[in-house]
């Protein structure tokens, strides 16, 4: 491939403004640097955080937004020092596209928790520029943030790099991993069902816990947990008391934490994974008197994600999506919006997405 230190040219969609629809975009990425892999863009999921940042809605967006961080492509140029990846590899990258490099978190391999972490798209990079996400033909990313993707795996199940390690991080961290543990997962959406996946891989028993009785046959049947709870019938809560050592809760709407705390064994752990734009109620004397956790996780560093995606190539797991062409991006928003999807868009990038 021919070097010049003109930018090169790159072609994506794009939010113009608040209005939540994307066109098409013309613009350009930086020339691979020396660290840096150059990938043609194969798959690229949508996440529910692009929905806010397309609208505005996080109050931090800059326009025009190629939006896009659950990225898979092949590898078609490296820069001279860059270690570990050549042309032909299939890559990933998920949320982060920089980080410090020398704060402790970053130090710690947890880079997700570097003060100056850079977003893969709407965020500023080092040279100054914008940053632009994955619905777009390539990426030129450096080699720290891009991980190895498993042969035998998929390349549409790009949602691991976001849905799959926020999910993926949490079990592992807090210990949520041993087999004959009973997990609870909240909301069964683009990340609760990664939960479940994650959960059941790791040998655990796993309870969704629902406000819709609805999703019980979804949750039992297609997705494989062993039980299910309706969140709003106090008589099926109050069963299950003490039952758990730990939850994932992936709701980001208001809802109450007491019924699921009260889910909990003595130590038991619940983590937010999901982002309520209020904050919640936290009643402290359950814990107290349980000797029980709340705590945070958001996605995972790179080390971590690589892992991630290695057992989940071991272990077959991945999303369930449904794979639409570049030009239903504004449709697929739409319908994500009212959550009519099981459970992540996968754009087509490869395939569909034409230069016009
Ligand atoms: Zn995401
Ligand atoms: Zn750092």
């Amino acid at each position: 491939m021919e070097k010049s230190n003109e930018n090169v040219e790159a072609f994506g969609w794009a939010a113009r403004d608040t209005s939540g629809v994307l066109s098409p975009f013309n613009f350009s990425r930086r020339v691979t640097g020396e660290k840096d892999v150059q990938f043609k863009v194969m798959y690229c999921g949508i996440c529910h955080s692009d929905l806010h940042q397309i609208k505005n809605e996080w109050s931090n967006s800059i326009y025009p937004m190629v939006p896009g961080h659950e990225v898979v492509g092949v590898v078609t140029e490296v820069g001279s020092k860059v270690e570990r990846f050549k042309t032909g590899d299939k890559v990933g990258v998920g949320c982060l596209v920089g980080s410090c490099r020398k704060c402790e978190n970053c130090d710690n391999d947890l880079e997700n928790y570097c003060p100056d972490q850079i977003m893969t798209y709407n965020g500023v990079y080092t040279d100054g520029t914008p940053t632009y996400g994955g619905y777009s033909d390539i990426m030129v990313t450096n080699e720290h943030y891009v991980v190895h993707w498993p042969e035998n795996l998929r390349m549409e199940a790009a949602p691991l790099l976001c849905a799959g390690i926020t999910t993926y991080s949490p079990l592992r961290h807090y210990g949520l991993d041993k087999p004959g543990m009973h997990i609870g997962v909240v909301g069964l959406g683009g990340l609760g069902h990664m939960a479940v996946k994650f959960a059941k891989a790791f040998g655990t028993k796993v309870t969704v816990i629902s406000t819709s009785a609805s999703k019980r046959d979804e949750a039992m049947d297609r997705l494989g947990a062993d039980s299910f709870l309706v969140s709003r019938d106090p008589d099926q809560m109050q069963g299950a008391a003490g039952s758990l050592d730990g939850i994932i809760d992936t709701v980001s709407a208001i809802h109450p934490l007491l019924p699921l705390i009260n889910l909990l064994k003595t130590h038991g752990k619940l983590v937010m994974v999901g982002a309520p734009e209020k904050p919640l109620e936290l009643p402290v004397f359950p814990l107290l008197l349980g000797g029980k956790l709340v705590a945070g996780s958001a996605i995972g560093g790179m080390k971590e994600t690589q892992e991630m995606v290695d057992f989940a190539g071991k272990h077959n797991i991945t999303p369930d999506i449904e794979v639409v062409s570049m030009d239903y991006v504004n449709t697929a928003l739409e319908r994500l919006l009212k959550s009519d999807v099981k459970y992540r868009f996968v754009l087509d990038i490869g395939n569909t997405l034409k230069k016009n």
